[in-house]
C-alpha cells in the first residue's frame, strides 16, 4: 500500500506551511496528543450503531482510524471522545482495550465542538501539540498524520491537510444558478488537523457553543489567525454515506 499523498490527484495543493527559519521550534516542544471525536450518532450512515462504531473489514471505523494514530511514531496520546452514555462509553473503551500505545477515553458533548473541548480539556499537561482527527477519516495513511505533526513542530499554530478540488463547483439560489466559484482557489479539508495546545484552547475558549463550527479550524480563523494546509491524500476521506463504505472495503482490500 502506498502512503505518498502526491497519489491524491495530479494537482495537490502547495504546502502553505511556513520555513522552520521563521519559527521556534521551542514554542511546541511537549508531547503530541490526538484527540478523535466519536461521538456523534452518524444517522447519515443510516440507523443502527454510532458512526464511528459502525464496522469496515470486521472492524469499527474508530479501531481503524487509532490504530493508525498509534502507529504514528510522532503520537503519545490518543483521546476519544466517546457517546456520554454508560454503553458507548464502555463500548469504546472495550474497543481501546486492545490496541496498543497510550490511549484514553472521555464522555463526548452535545456537539462536535463541544466533544473536542472536553477531551482537550482532559490532555496530559505535557502535550504542546494537539491534533484533532474525525473516526470517519478511517483509512487516513499515518505519513499525513506525519506530516500535520511535522509543519506544527516547524511553526505552524494551525494546520489542515488539504486537497484540491476536482469538481466544478456553483453557487445555487433555489434550482437556479447564481455564480460559478474560482475552484483553484478552492481546498476539500480533511483530518488530522493540528495546532499548538495554546492556539486550540485559545480558540474553543472564544468560541460560540450555539454557532458550532463544522471544524476546528475555523475557529482559529474566527480569532484571525493563520492557518496554514499540507497536501492531503484521497484515502482520507470521510466515511458518510453507504456508498462511502464501499469505497472504503476496497481501499482495505487493496491494502491487505
Ligand atoms: O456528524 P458529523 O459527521 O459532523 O460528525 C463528525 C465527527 O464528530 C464524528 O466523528 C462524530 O462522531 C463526532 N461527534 C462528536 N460529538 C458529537 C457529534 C459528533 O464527537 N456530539
Amino acid at each position: 500500500m502506498s502512503t505518498d499523498p502526491a497519489e491524491a490527484g495530479p494537482d495537490p495543493a502547495p504546502s502553505a506551511v511556513p520555513s522552520a527559519a521563521v519559527t521556534t521550534a521551542a514554542e511546541a516542544p511537549g508531547r503530541v496528543a490526538v484527540i478523535v471525536p466519536a461521538a456523534g450518532k452518524g444517522e447519515r450512515l443510516g440507523p443502527g450503531a454510532p458512526k464511528a462504531l459502525r464496522e469496515l473489514g470486521g472492524l469499527p471505523l474508530l479501531v481503524h482510524a487509532v490504530r493508525t494514530l498509534v502507529a504514528a511514531r510522532s503520537v503519545d496520546v490518543v483521546v476519544v471522545a466517546a457517546p456520554p452514555n454508560p454503553q458507548g462509553l464502555a463500548e469504546v473503551q472495550r474497543l481501546l482495550a486492545d490496541l496498543p500505545g497510550d490511549t484514553r477515553v472521555v464522555a463526548g458533548g452535545r456537539t462536535r465542538q463541544e466533544s473536542v473541548a472536553l477531551a482537550l480539556a482532559a490532555l496530559p499537561a505535557d502535550c504542546d501539540v494537539v491534533l484533532v482527527h474525525d473516526a470517519a477519516r478511517a483509512l487516513t495513511p499515518v505519513d499525513v498524520v506525519e506530516a500535520v505533526v511535522a509543519a506544527v513542530r516547524a511553526g505552524a499554530g494551525a494546520v489542515i491537510p488539504v486537497l484540491p478540488v476536482a469538481d466544478t463547483i456553483k453557487a445555487v439560489d433555489g434550482d437556479q444558478v447564481s455564480a460559478t466559484v474560482d475552484r483553484s482557489t478552492l481546498r476539500a479539508v480533511q483530518t488530522p488537523q493540528g495546532f499548538t495546545r495554546d492556539i486550540l484552547a485559545k480558540a474553543h475558549a472564544a468560541s460560540n457553543p450555539s454557532l458550532p463550527a463544522t471544524d476546528d479550524a475555523g475557529l482559529v480563523e474566527a480569532l484571525g489567525l493563520p492557518v496554514h494546509t499540507v497536501p492531503g491524500h484521497a484515502e482520507a476521506f470521510k466515511i458518510t454515506t453507504p456508498f462511502d463504505l464501499v469505497l472504503a472495503e476496497a481501499v482495505l482490500r487493496r491494502r491487505r
